[in-house]
Parts: C-alpha cells; sequence; structure tokens
C-alpha cells in the first residue's frame, strides 16, 4: 500500500522546499464553505442595489449608521475627544467613504488600512445629451474608464443618477432595475451588412462616439412642434424627475447593466455580475472593518477602510484616492484621539508607520487566452487571495511595488490565521498592465500591497469571480486588520 510506504528523501526535501498552492474548494473545513456561501448571497445583494459609485456609498453609510458610526464632522465641530473603541465615518460628497475604529494603541504607532474602490466602468451621459434623429431620441455619452467599447452594445442598460432641478432639489433616478421599467441600449450592425464593420480592428469597429443609447420613438402628437420623439422623452422626464433639458449640463447620469448578479456554473462556485471591479474588494473590505464593530473592546491599532472614487480614470479629483482624503481623514483622528497639540510631523510619523492593504481585483488566469498570462504567476479561479507585489507595464513601470519585509509580514498575517493565498501578477511581462491606488498611499510613506479576488471579464458588463476568493479575501482582510 502506497501511504504506508515510507517516504523517499527526494519526496520528502520536495515537501519541505517547495510552495504547492492549493484550491481552497478541496481544503476549506465545512463551515467555512457554508459561510462563503451565506456571503455570497450577501454580497449578490450589495451589487444589485448598489451599481453606482454614489449608491455604494449610501449602502455602506446606511450599514455604518446601524453599526453605531458617527460622522467625523459631529466630532470635529464639537471639539470632542475620541476614545479606544469609537467609531467614525466620513461622507466623502455621497460617491467615497472613509471609516475607522480606534485603537487601544496610539495612532503614532501607525493605522491600519484596507483601501478599495466604488467606482466601475460605464457610459456616462454627456452635458447635452439628448436629441433627435431619423424618428428616434438618442442620448449623446462619453464613456467613463477602459471598457472595450463592443461589448456595451446590445445589451440591457439601466438609467442611474443624480440630477439637481432648477429650484435645487437633487432627484435619484434609477429606471431598468425594478420589474416592469423599461431598460435602454446601445444598437449593433446586423451581421448582414456588417461587412465592412467585421474587417475593421475590434478597438475601431464601435467608436466611442457612436454609443448612443436608444431612449425613445414615440413623437408628440402636435403638428405644430419640431422633434416630437425628443419632446416626449423630456416631457416623461420632466414628470418623472422634474427636470428639463438644461439640468443634463450638472447631472451625473450613468448608464449601466440591466442585470441583476447570478450565480454562474451547474456548480454555483462563481458569481457573474457588473462592478466585481471594485466592488468585490470594496464590500470584502468594508465587511472586514465592521466585523470589529460588533466585537466587545477597542482593536490593537486604529483601523481604517478607505473606499475612494475615480480609479478607474486615474484617481484624480476630491474623491479619488490621488487627493488629501486620507491624509485629512488620518490627521483628524491624530487631533481628535492625541489632542491640539498632534503636529504635522506626529502625522508624517504615524504614516511611515502605517500599513495598507490595496484591495483590488486582479485578472484570473483565462484558460481561453492563455498566451498572455505567466501561468506561474497569474493568479487562479479558488486559489484564494491574490498577493500582486508590483504593478505597472513594460518594465514595472508606473506602478507600485511593495517591499520584501511587508510582504513577508502580510503573507505571515496569512498564514497564521490560516488564509490560502497565491500570486496575483498582471499578465505576462510586455503584454500590458495597470495600476491601483497603491501608489497613493505609498506616496505617503505608508507601506501598501496589492492584493484582492481573481476576475475574468475584466471591465465587461458581466464580470466572473469565484465565490470561494471572495470569502478567503474578505477572512484575509479581517486578519490584516486584527494582526498589522
Ligand atoms: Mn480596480
Ligand atoms: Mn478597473
Amino acid at each position: 500500500m502506497a501511504d504506508t510506504e515510507e517516504k523517499t528523501q527526494g519526496q520528502l526535501l520536495s515537501e519541505q522546499l517547495s510552495f504547492k498552492i492549493k484550491n481552497v474548494w478541496e481544503t476549506a473545513g465545512e463551515k467555512e464553505l457554508a459561510e462563503a456561501g451565506d456571503f455570497a448571497v450577501e454580497y449578490k445583494r450589495f451589487l444589485d442595489l448598489g451599481k453606482t459609485e454614489r449608491e455604494c456609498t449610501g449602502l455602506c453609510c446606511e450599514a455604518l449608521e446601524k453599526a453605531g458610526f458617527v460622522p467625523l464632522e459631529d466630532r470635529l465641530d464639537s471639539g470632542g475627544a475620541l476614545q479606544p473603541g469609537d467609531r467614525v465615518y466620513r461622507n466623502l460628497r455621497d460617491k467615497a467613504l472613509l471609516c475607522a475604529i480606534i485603537g487601544e494603541r496610539p495612532v503614532e504607532e501607525g493605522f491600519t488600512i484596507v483601501g478599495a474602490h466604488l467606482d466601475s466602468p460605464r457610459i456616462d451621459l454627456k452635458t447635452n445629451p439628448l436629441y433627435e434623429d431619423s424618428g428616434f431620441a438618442l442620448f449623446d455619452t462619453h464613456y467613463y474608464g477602459g471598457i472595450k467599447h463592443y461589448q456595451w452594445t446590445a445589451i440591457p442598460l439601466a438609467m442611474h443618477g443624480v440630477v439637481i432641478g432648477r429650484d435645487g432639489q437633487k432627484k435619484n433616478i434609477c429606471v431598468g432595475e425594478k420589474d416592469g421599467d423599461p431598460v435602454f441600449t446601445i444598437s449593433d450592425l446586423l451581421p448582414h451588412l456588417a461587412q465592412e464593420q467585421m474587417e475593421k480592428k475590434a478597438g475601431e469597429f464601435f467608436s466611442g462616439e457612436e454609443l448612443d443609447i436608444l431612449a425613445g420613438s414615440r413623437p408628440y402628437r402636435d403638428g405644430k412642434v419640431e422633434e416630437k420623439v425628443k419632446l416626449s422623452v423630456l416631457e416623461i422626464l420632466n414628470q418623472t424627475c422634474g427636470m428639463t433639458e438644461e439640468d443634463f449640463a450638472s447631472a451625473e447620469i450613468e448608464f449601466v447593466p440591466a442585470f441583476k448578479a447570478q450565480d454562474v456554473g451547474l456548480d454555483r462556485s462563481m458569481i457573474g455580475a457588473y462592478g466585481h471591479d471594485d466592488r468585490s474588494c470594496a464590500y470584502a473590505a468594508f465587511r472586514a472593518l465592521l466585523r470589529f464593530a460588533s466585537c466587545a473592546g477597542a482593536p490593537g491599532k486604529t483601523i481604517v477602510c478607505f473606499l475612494s472614487d475615480k480609479e478607474e480614470v486615474g484617481s484624480m479629483g476630491n474623491t479619488g484616492a490621488e487627493s488629501r482624503a486620507l491624509e485629512n481623514f488620518l490627521a483628524y483622528l491624530g487631533r481628535l484621539t492625541r489632542g491640539p497639540g498632534f503636529s504635522t510631523s506626529d502625522l508624517r510619523r504615524a504614516l511611515e508607520k502605517s500599513s495598507m492593504l490595496s484591495a483590488d481585483v486582479n485578472a484570473a488566469y483565462d484558460p481561453n487566452f492563455a498566451s498572455v498570462y505567466d501561468k506561474k504567476t497569474a493568479s487562479w479561479f479558488g486559489r484564494g487571495m491574490a498577493l500582486s507585489k508590483y504593478t505597472g507595464r513594460r518594465g514595472k513601470l508606473g506602478g507600485s511595488e511593495a517591499n520584501a519585509e511587508f510582504c513577508h509580514r502580510v503573507q505571515a498575517i496569512l498564514d497564521k490565521n490560516g488564509v490560502r493565498w497565491q500570486y496575483g501578477n498582471l499578465g505576462r511581462v510586455d503584454k500590458g498592465g495597470g495600476g491601483t491606488i497603491a501608489l497613493y498611499a505609498a506616496n505617503l510613506g505608508i507601506d501598501v500591497l496589492d492584493c484582492g479576488i481573481p476576475v475574468l471579464s475584466m471591465h465587461s458588463p458581466f464580470e466572473v469571480i469565484s465565490k470561494i476568493d471572495l470569502y478567503t479575501t474578505f477572512r484575509g482582510y479581517i486578519a490584516f486588520l486584527k494582526d498589522a
């Protein structure tokens, strides 16, 4: 019998020296598997309710209020102090947020942070979008983030956003999500007439300017007016949202896939949905921080969750990670916990001692496109949380690289807590690349490592992740917040 045979010297040496990554579906206990299933159900609900950065921010703020977090502004205005165990948050213009639980140890010893982003690629309206052509009313658009244009045609789209009317009243728009709602779509050319289109390169056969959305086709019944189809669409917008054409100039209206998150595969091991990048990591990070709010007592160091906006367009702007939002938040926490004597140099010291996980999705190995991946360093479905030591492109340009000491520390924390991790490097050398919010935190002096959930079809309307990777990553963020 093989299992009673003594192991050879080579087998023993191999066990001792080689690193073998296992599939978490095969190694996890029954309890963990059941919890992963429940977590996936809650995550899918979050995705269905939060399809824009604003909606996700709203959902998170609601959960924070329920968990006893108070707006940081209240404490700043009242001049009150913060004690270990106190919970505060900051809503950044309804599009991003920061939240924290104050730890036992002074902030000069550093903060422990998990940061992710809430924005996802989508189709935005232009500032003067509505026009009529050939009996159709159409919306003119400008896409947001790195999309393959053709993937967004001939699918149902929903309209989300905010509009501010002449009276200054802000109204939320959401059309296409409820049963019975109308949806929208971008038309594509029938194959019968697509001979010229099909000869073009994929990057050219749908230009950004051609992504116009069908908004209506029924004329207003009045012989004396021009552009009757456009007028009847304007009438409906006025009746439902109280808006006029002028209000498009300031509005933020985003078109996103109208379908809901669904299980994928006969074994239901995967989730297909719009917005896994980066709501899967944002949700896992946020839930990890909330876990500490349900525990008695305070964490060791002060723990922080940063859910930013604008990552898909370079993290610029006052809700993006390149802004001072994180730094300011930590400065305020310093002053409120340490008193008015907390200086700029105290903040610098705290930043240099801080640790962060940049929680963002990773390009999962796809057997359909094997030539662009390096199997040895790519992330794989089912193998747990993917650690990306570095990002960037063509010679690591423009990315962030974590140092050996910090990588080792994170790996040790994950090992200690029984959290399975794997490599997560983006593709073969010189095949492309990408970045995250990590470099903005690194610029502040914070030690930061990119890590997250492997995803297939990234930036498409229907991205796919593994349920076990989602849950393992959630457990990884908890371990980091507890032990870093
Ligand atoms: Mn991302
Ligand atoms: Mn992205």
